[in-house]
């Protein structure tokens, strides 16, 4: 059985063609997009992180027209180069604006914890200059 991604959501679904647990989408207009975004042709690491993808497309896109191509343009540049599209010049700001949003990073706990020790070490420094041991007559 193919464990495929759902082009409109990000959930997996059974079979590249089959319709969609979650929303109720079918495959892509382009089959091929659909195939593509399955375990025959993705390892589950890489269809994990397109599943992620889409999910946060989802999230920041309001509307399902300009998602898809978002994603369609996600997966047809680089470093995915997964297929081959020509994305409507009308959706091309908005879908470079969004993805300039995906790839904001999230701080993680390790950044804010190196932050928290820069910000430490800041304030020792100043609290070191100010300190009565500095002023000598
Ligand atoms: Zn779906």
């Amino acid at each position: 059985m193919t464990q495929a991604l759902c082009f409109n959501c990000g959930s997996y679904k059974f079979g590249a063609l089959s319709i969609c647990d979650d929303c109720g989408a079918g495959a892509s207009n382009n089959q091929d997009i659909s195939i593509a975004l399955t375990d025959h042709f993705l390892s589950w690491e890489q269809l994990d992180v397109y599943a992620d993808i889409r999910k946060r497309i989802k999230v920041i896109e309001p509307d399902p027209e300009v998602g898809n191509w978002a994603f369609v343009h996600y997966l047809a540049n680089p470093p995915e180069n997964l297929l081959v599209a020509e994305i409507p010049h009308r959706f091309e700001l908005l879908i470079s604006a969004l993805l300039k949003q995906l790839k904001v990073p999230i701080a993680g706990a390790e950044v804010i914890y190196n932050r928290k020790l820069e910000i430490e070490r800041a304030n020792r420094q100043i609290a070191q200059t100010n300190s009565p041991k500095d002023v000598s007559l």
